[in-house]
């Protein structure tokens, strides 16, 4: 059994596949081919927002738009600390500071109540300008945007929806990766939505901002590249990539109807016995990941190498929040700063998620956990 199974998809889709990479080798054109912009048409279209800027992976599509609002020393981003490193990491990475906020203890994404409260203790710090909030749709989840974007209006800040794992996800007729002044997802190859490497996108309806970061994904690029009007990056898509996203995005919807059924049987099945992912009325997840809350780190243990005899992958999705990993050491957290994020981490975790899995085998791994 697969924890993603890509090669069981890459079957139904492989003729396809091989024919758009065939177009891409007979045009030659690796670098911003004409896949790329057919591709983020696509993906605009899809979530509903006017400018998509494809890129070079799930982490430059959180820095580039960082990058154009000019984020960098002496600026406070709002983030949680439940989160892939990715998340954080790219606030550190422009001198920015990070500033976590603890998790709903049963979405597992930002709590807008404590987020305001930790505005205001950095407005009366006086130390950090608060200028961004950077939610993640956590396990394909979209976090609770609307609370979000009013605390965000009330203190003039942006908001970037970190959508890596809810790209296909919404809030009734609202797409994920819609949300906040711009949003960002990852194509890695174990995303609901994944190319066959790295790859990402940025989404804004915001058309200076779509051009700043155009620029910024080209080195800073002018009227052309040998022009540079600031700073930037690498951060492109390879085309080759872009041609295996347009195959995927043409079977993605039915994916994400499947990918429900199973959460849907999953909770059936288990949610008498654990505590999962609650989806609040009119969310819909993408089902990055299905994930069980155990009693203890010793009962995980047990039930992880139950499953492991029976031949069933696991993972942990995340071991240890950001503020206690020894990267951010520099911060000053220490242990029950965030006690729901510690909580959650030290019981959680995922098992298999994805289109292709069989009915028999949601009920084998039900039974070995409800037995
Ligand atoms: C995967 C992920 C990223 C980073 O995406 P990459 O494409 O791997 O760079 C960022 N944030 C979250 C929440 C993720 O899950």
């Amino acid at each position: 059994m697969q924890f993603v199974d890509l090669k069981k998809q890459q079957e139904g889709i492989r003729e396809d596949i091989e024919r758009r990479i065939n177009t891409v080798l007979d045009h030659g054109k690796y670098i911003m081919g004409p896949e790329i912009a057919e591709l983020e048409k696509q993906l605009a279209d899809y979530v509903g927002v006017k400018h998509c800027i494809s890129c070079s992976s799930g982490t430059d599509a959180l820095l580039i738009p960082l990058m154009a609002w000019g984020i960098g020393p002496g600026d406070a981003v709002f983030t949680t600390p439940f989160t892939f490193i990715a998340t954080a990491e790219v606030i550190q990475l422009l001198g920015a500071t990070p500033v976590f906020v603890d998790i709903e203890e049963d979405t597992f994404n930002i709590d807008p109540v404590l987020l305001e409260s930790a505005i205001q203790k950095v407005i009366e710090d006086k130390q950090l300008n608060p200028k961004c909030i950077l939610p993640v749709d956590l396990f394909g989840l979209p976090a609770n945007y609307s609370e979000i974007q009013k605390i965000a209006d009330k203190y003039g800040i942006k908001v970037l929806e970190d959508g890596a794992q809810g790209f296909g996800g919404s809030i009734g007729d609202t797409k994920a990766c819609s949300f906040g002044h711009a949003a960002s997802t990852s194509f890695f190859p174990a995303k609901p939505l994944g190319c066959y490497g790295d790859g990402g996108a940025i989404f804004t309806n915001d058309p200076e901002l779509a051009a700043v970061m155009d620029s910024i994904r080209v080195h800073g690029k002018g009227s052309d590249k040998y022009d540079n009007i600031r700073i930037g990056i690498n951060g492109r898509m390879d085309t080759i990539q872009a041609a295996i996203l347009l195959t995927k995005l043409n079977i993605f919807n039915n994916e994400l109807d499947i990918r429900d059924q199973v959460a849907g049987k999953y909770r059936a099945l288990l949610s008498p016995q654990y505590q999962v992912q609650a989806v609040p009325k009119d969310y819909r997840s993408a089902w990055a990941q299905f994930s069980i809350v155990t009693d203890d780190e010793n009962h995980r243990k047990r039930l992880m190498s139950k499953l492991k005899d029976d031949g069933i992958p696991t993972a942990i999705y995340y071991p240890l929040p950001l503020h206690l990993q020894k990267a951010f050491s520099h911060l000053g957290y220490t242990q029950g700063d965030f006690s729901i994020s510690e909580s959650i981490s030290q019981r959680i975790f995922s098992v298999p998620m994805h289109p292709y899995l069989t009915e028999e085998e949601i009920k084998r791994i039900s039974d070995v956990l409800t037995k």
